[in-house]
């Protein structure tokens, strides 16, 4: 297990995330989460990511905690979601899911990507039942002012 700085984790981040941090303004900080669960938080009110000290032990899991939180930031910031709005709030989810979380396959847990989205945002029950989540997964493509959400967003920050 590699340790590190916590105020070096942006600098390690893969690049294209770096560049949307810049381009949100979000600001990254640390400290105690009220969960042992939680790693990190995205607060869109204050267009902060708090990234949870003590949960984050390895720099593998840190730097997939704060890519996954970049993306809320990006789809609130960049997108305009309404992160208040339980649907567009868990689009968000899947897509970090898609994206970072479940993005490598084939993986060793799971058998699809489907499944692992699944899996994880059963770890986070928003109020929405998995039926809902599998309806929302081909629905969430046109939410955000009809732009596909699950296109890579690194290919929407080049348009
Ligand atoms: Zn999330």
């Amino acid at each position: 297990m590699r340790s590190f700085k916590q105020e070096d984790l942006v600098d390690q981040i893969d690049k294209e995330y770096q560049q949307i941090l810049k381009q949100t303004g979000t600001k990254v900080i640390w400290g105690k989460c009220s969960s042992d669960y939680h790693l990190g938080l995205y607060n869109s009110f204050l267009n902060e990511i708090k990234m949870c000290s003590g949960n984050n032990r390895s720099l593998y899991t840190a730097k997939s905690v704060l890519m996954h939180e970049i993306v809320h930031a990006h789809d609130h910031i960049i997108l305009g979601a309404n992160m208040r709005d339980k649907i567009q709030a868990s689009c968000s989810e899947i897509k970090a899911y898609g994206l970072i979380d479940c993005g490598k396959f084939p993986s060793r847990i799971y058998d699809s990507q489907e499944e692992c989205i699944l899996t994880k945002l059963s770890f986070f029950p928003r109020g929405i039942t998995k039926e809902q989540v599998l309806s929302l997964m081909s629905k969430c493509n046109s939410y955000a002012r009809g732009k596909d959400i699950t296109d890579n967003i690194l290919i929407k920050l080049q348009s």
